[in-house]
């Protein structure tokens, strides 16, 4: 091959492997596939409800806002309604809580109306307790934390899969990895377990194995509404300018979604 392909080529290869995070739009339709045509308003509505309660129990712990910037509250904001938006289309959706909203992330979050969001039960700064929210929302898991999990990288233990008895604690940090430890102390102060995703186990990673917020949110719903399958959703949600190029060969000859 002469040089002059040869760079054309080399520029080729970069250009698709460019970071091409999903937008928000995207992540939204990868668990979309609820078959409500034709159910009134008031039906559905009461049919995605109840789905909610059976769901798998996430939280996501939004009360960092003294860590970060402005533009990082925004930034996490963005990814929470993310969340939210795909857990409305959800066939199976999770059941939300985001607790220790603080008055910053409040301030900017009433903009978006979430005091009425469906489905979703939230908590501010001054309510309950940690350990007293668990309670009063899940009483089967005060007498049991070695089933509530702090997700978090930086944890030694793995989890393997995703499961109805357990409930999971998704940090809400936009901290471009200046926290290190963060969560994991938080779990431990807390007494809670804590387990990362297993990602190291599917795919070798150019960077960090942390990802954001609503990456973290994305994988899990992809896992219970699309296939369980880890190695599937992390190539279908983890941005591609993080993923080895031997490792993306996979996502190539996957179907779309
Ligand atoms: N320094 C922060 C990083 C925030 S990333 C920390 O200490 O957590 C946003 C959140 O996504 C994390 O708090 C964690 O709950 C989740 N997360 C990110 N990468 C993860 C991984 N590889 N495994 C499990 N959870 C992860």
């Amino acid at each position: 091959m002469k040089e002059k392909e040869k760079k054309k080529e080399k520029k080729k290869k970069k250009e698709m492997n460019q970071d091409t995070p999903k937008t928000e739009k995207e992540l939204e339709k990868i668990t979309m596939n609820q078959n409500t045509i034709g159910i009134p308003r008031k039906e559905r509505n009461e049919i995605f409800a109840q789905k909610c309660k059976e769901g798998v129990k996430v939280i996501i712990d939004l009360g960092f806002e003294d860590l970060m910037r402005d533009i990082d509250i925004t930034s996490m904001i963005r990814q929470v309604t993310t969340c939210y938006s795909m857990n409305r289309k959800s066939n199976s959706p999770l059941n939300l809580i985001f607790y220790d909203i603080g008055e910053k992330v409040n301030n900017q979050l009433i903009k978006t109306t979430y005091d009425k969001w469906l489905g979703i039960t939230t908590y501010k700064h001054d309510g309950l307790d940690f350990h007293n929210m668990v309670k009063d929302n899940y009483p089967e898991f005060s007498e049991n934390k070695q089933n509530i999990i702090y997700l978090t990288a930086d944890s030694d233990n793995e989890i393997t899969e995703i499961k109805q008895d357990e409930l999971y604690i998704i940090g809400g940090i936009v901290d471009r990895n200046k926290y290190k430890g963060l969560t994991l102390n938080k779990a431990k102060e807390l007494g809670i377990n804590h387990a990362r995703l297993p990602i190291g186990e599917y795919l070798h990673l150019k960077t960090s194995k942390v990802l954001a917020t609503n990456h973290v949110f994305a994988i899990l719903a992809y896992y219970i509404n699309v296939k369980q399958d880890w190695k599937e959703a992390f190539l279908s949600i983890i941005p591609k300018r993080k993923i080895e190029e031997e490792d993306e060969e996979y996502d190539k000859d996957k179907e779309d979604i």
